[in-house]
């Protein structure tokens, strides 16, 4: 439900018949007839009940509409046809909706992480990378993590002789397994 408005704002019939509610739907340049008019006759009435000899019937719109935005309406409206109203997605130039673009639409963008690059490298395997953006981003999944969301557990780590207290830094860095990698890896 709360995705409605977003759906509205990208999204544009292509008026053909007119079976298409004039009220709901984005017939003014900015916003719909129900963002600026309040619940009367007109929010039941369908373009084609509006539609003389092809075209729409400009008097019974100003009565209902007032001049300035008659002209709005048929400017966005365009030419009527026999074929069934087709609702356009914005967002693609095709019109057609897929999630993929939806989801662009409603994403929320944080700002560039710089070593993003590095670390979705394409020779890195996937779960080594997932790993790597998790430890960035503090959510590894290590005892003193699970402490501090409030379960009080007993930490201790897998990763050395005599077991330590396992967070982020141990498991990566100072515990013994890494410890030893790290010497090995800058031998
Ligand atoms: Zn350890």
């Amino acid at each position: 439900m709360k995705c409605i408005p977003v759906l509205l704002n990208n999204s544009n019939w292509k008026v053909r018949e007119g079976n298409v509610r004039l009220w709901y739907y984005n017939f003014l340049s900015s916003r719909p007839l129900f963002a600026e008019f309040l619940e009367g006759e007109h929010s039941q009435i369908r373009l084609k009940d509006l539609v003389i000899d092809n075209v729409l019937d400009d008097e019974e719109l100003q009565r209902l509409l007032g001049l300035e935005k008659t002209d709005e309406v048929i400017g966005r409206v365009g030419k009527f046809g026999n074929s069934e109203d087709v609702l356009l997605w914005l967002p693609k130039k095709d019109g057609c909706f897929n999630t993929k673009s939806a989801w662009y639409v409603i994403r929320v963008r944080l700002p560039k992480f710089g070593r993003a690059k590095w670390i979705w490298h394409k020779c890195l395997p996937k779960k080594i990378v997932v790993c790597m953006w998790k430890a960035v981003f503090n959510c590894l999944n290590v005892d003193e993590k699970v402490r501090s969301v409030g379960v009080p557990i007993i930490s201790a780590c897998n990763c050395c002789s005599s077991r330590g207290i396992e967070d982020l830094d141990h498991i990566l860095n100072n515990g013994d397994f890494a410890s030893n990698l790290w010497r090995k890896v800058f031998a």
